[in-house]
């Protein structure tokens, strides 16, 4: 009997900001018809960006490339200001499918800028969601790329002082970066709640769960993706002996898996669950047919659609609608219905304006959305832990069909 295995990560794909910019898309398009211009890849999976296109998104860099009148969506990741001013200026429809985690970090840069605070963004440069994040205080805002950028910080008051960070960051990294800015600075300030988002932290929970007892760990995710470049880095920092990035199984090289028995796989939060199912079929076509599922947490956070897809665009008819949701089942834009604000002034919505009932479509929102204390891998007890055998060759977990199958 083969002793080849696959230890398969829990939770890992599409995490609730991803699953809303990619329905914001597809639900976007029904509504309004093709071309539907995305500013910037909506979410970093190039398969998602591929399917989208094939249906009628048209990728852009600035919205000064999108022509009068046309709806524009912003990405997940987050933009400046300035990218909403410039719109403004130009007869668009825009969207805004920023992930709401993200929207947090920039109502708490806006605060901690209010209160004439230094602050200490600890992210990658040149990243969307950093470049984004800096455009909401720009006069205030520290680029912290690293602990060896820790010692050539300038601030104004080093008794007001705040730290941020990027949501995807590798959660050991960015504490121990944030130890060297305390050092610096003993009255640093932290973030009002983690900046480092549920979905970032769980996955690399996972990894963690299963990188000491692998040869051999494939994360599936593009190489634009941050959360996914993290998963191969905590990977080897918890004990895997090789840890890879792969698109999809065109990206595997045979030569990974000379003396390899266990093999370890996961994916970043912008991956298809259809791309992990054609990992593990690839991997049974060699004899890794023994399938074990590893589970660090369990998740449940749902965001609703950008309250924006409801509107007509400048000069066009109204998008049709299906049946309104009644009022009370329509949860503000971008929360979990039962998301409780740790501060209400971080966490509103971006433009601070809930839609209607009436122009949501009934299909725009999901009402069974919660968010549970075990979104949080530290609210799961390590007997909760679960390694459930699962098959093979199965239907991928995403639920919809061929073609339909963009996230
Ligand atoms: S990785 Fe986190 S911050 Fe980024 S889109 Fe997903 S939930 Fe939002």
């Amino acid at each position: 009997m083969s002793d080849r295995r696959v230890l398969l990560a829990s939770p890992r794909g599409f995490c609730a900001g991803v699953e809303r910019a990619v329905q914001t898309v597809e639900k976007a398009l029904d509504l309004y018809g093709p071309p539907v211009y995305v500013r910037h890849q909506i979410v970093h999976n190039k398969h998602v960006v591929e399917a989208l296109e094939q249906r009628g998104a048209v990728f852009v860099e600035e919205v000064d490339e999108v022509p009068s009148g046309a709806v524009v969506i912003y990405s997940a990741h987050g933009i400046a200001p300035e990218v909403r001013s410039a719109a403004a200026t130009r007869d668009l429809h825009p969207i805004d499918a920023t992930c709401p985690l993200v929207t947090k970090v920039h109502r708490e840069a806006e605060r901690f800028a209010r209160e004439d605070y230094d602050i200490l963004l600890i992210g990658h440069a040149g990243h969307e969601e950093v470049v984004g994040t800096l455009g909401h205080a720009p006069e205030r805002i520290h680029l912290v790329d690293g602990p060896e950028d820790v010692a050539d910080v300038k601030v104004r008051d080093p008794a007001r002082v705040a730290w941020l960070s990027q949501t995807t960051l590798s959660v050991d990294e960015t504490a121990a970066t944030a130890q060297q800015l305390r050092e610096r600075f003993p009255l640093l300030q932290d973030p009002p709640s983690e900046d480092i988002c549920y979905a970032t932290q769980n996955r690399q929970t996972a990894v963690r769960r299963v990188a000491g007892e692998c040869d051999l760990l494939l994360v599936v995710g593009s190489a634009n993706s941050s959360n996914s470049l993290r998963l191969v880095e905590v990977a080897l920092d918890a004990g895997a002996r090789a840890a890879h990035l792969v698109d999809d199984p065109g990206g595997i090289d045979e030569g990974w898996f000379d003396g390899v028995r266990t093999v370890g796989l996961t994916s970043g939060a912008s991956a298809p669950e259809e791309l992990v199912a054609q990992v593990l079929d690839y991997l049974a076509e060699r004899g890794y047919g023994d399938v074990s599922q590893v589970e660090a947490a369990e998740e449940h956070t749902v965001f609703a659609l950008p309250h924006e897809l409801g509107r007509p665009r400048p000069g066009g008819a109204a998008p049709v609608l299906a049946d309104p949701a009644p009022a009370d089942s329509v949860p503000d834009e971008g929360q979990p219905t039962d998301f409780v604000p740790v501060e209400p002034a971080l966490t509103e919505p971006t433009t601070g304006v809930s839609a209607p009932a009436d122009a949501v479509p009934a299909d725009a929102v999901r009402t069974d959305a919660v968010r549970t204390s075990t979104d949080r891998t530290d609210a799961v007890p390590a007997e909760t832990v679960r390694t459930e055998p699962i098959a093979t060759n199965s239907a991928p977990a995403d639920p919809r069909p061929p073609g339909n199958d963009t996230p």
